[in-house]
Formats: structure tokens, sequence, C-alpha cells
């Protein structure tokens, strides 16, 4: 039941939840190649960087490579599933409220510029950082807030 959701999400992977994930000089060995970017944090560890440039869709792209945090991370509504204290609809309705809450923060900061590799997020809280009192910027900072409240009380925090 978790892969299933899991198939249809990719949450976890598209810098929604997270903007990176430690890994080992091993692993970044192995997925590298694979087109995985990296980077050395300034507390000396070596990060996987989301959105994870080899997924595709709501798929992982170098899935038998793919490091440990990968393999284990389970987000507290898989883990609700897991538990069999939410139906895999009801779960699947939860990804489809968020990604929603995506598209529509998207579609306030219209689309990227190419080579921008930072989630909706990311860029929502960077615009935001921009031009804390105009009025597009409060509005993108109202769906942003409210799109991250969701995502922490279902994916992140506890549940
Ligand atoms: S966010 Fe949760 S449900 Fe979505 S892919 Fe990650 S672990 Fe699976
Ligand atoms: S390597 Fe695969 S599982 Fe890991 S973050 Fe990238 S897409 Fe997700």
């Amino acid at each position: 039941m978790l892969s299933e959701l899991c198939q249809q999400c990719g949450l976890c992977c598209s810098g929604a939840l997270f903007t990176f994930l430690p890994v080992t000089e091993e692993e970044a060995k192995r997925v590298v190649p694979l087109g995985v970017r990296t980077e050395q944090r300034r507390d000396g560890r070596l990060a996987l960087l989301l959105p994870c440039a080899v997924l595709r869709s709501t798929r992982c792209g170098a899935y038998d490579a793919r490091p440990a945090r990968c393999r284990e991370y389970v987000c507290e509504l898989g883990k609700a599933v897991q538990r069999r204290e939410r139906p895999l609809d009801a779960a699947l309705a939860v990804v489809d409220e968020a990604k929603r809450g995506l598209a529509e923060l998207e579609a306030l900061l219209g689309p990227p510029e190419p080579g921008d590799v930072r989630s909706t997020l990311q860029r929502a809280q960077q615009a935001e950082a921009r031009e804390p009192d105009d009025v597009w910027f409060k509005a993108v900072r109202g769906k942003a807030r409210s799109l991250e409240a969701m995502l922490q009380q279902y994916f992140v925090g506890s549940y």
C-alpha cells in the first residue's frame, strides 16, 4: 500500500518537504554519475540536493542506486497508511490536495527561468523575502504559509 501511495506522490524527492538529505561518499559516488546533484554542507556533511535531479514525475530515476535515506524514509502520511490508520484512497486525496496547493503557488509565481532548479516553495520563500509589503508577494506568502502548514501536518510533523 505504501509503495502505491509513493508511486503517485514523490513529494519527499521534489523539494516540497526538504531541500537536501545527507548521503555518504559511497552513495554520492553511485548516484552523481546518474545525474543527482550533491554539495558539501557547511558542517562538512555531504548532501543530495532536492528537488532531486533524477526524479521523473513521481518516480525515482536511480531506484537501484538510491541512498539509504531514500530507501528508509517514510513520511507521516505514509506511516499512517502502514499502520492502517488511514485508507489508501484518503491518503491519495491528501497528496492530491498538496499538489493542488503547489500548482496554485506555481501559477502565482509563474514558470521558473530556464536552469532554475529551486522547488516551488523555495522560489516562494525567496520571492517573499525580496518585497515583503507588495500585494502580489502577500498573496504568495499567504498561499505558501497555508501550504507549508498542510505539508507539516500531514507529511513532516507528528500525525
Ligand atoms: S512524501 Fe510520503 S507518500 Fe510521498 S513519496 Fe515520500 S514517503 Fe511516499
Ligand atoms: S535518488 Fe531517487 S529516491 Fe532519492 S531523492 Fe532522488 S528521486 Fe528520490
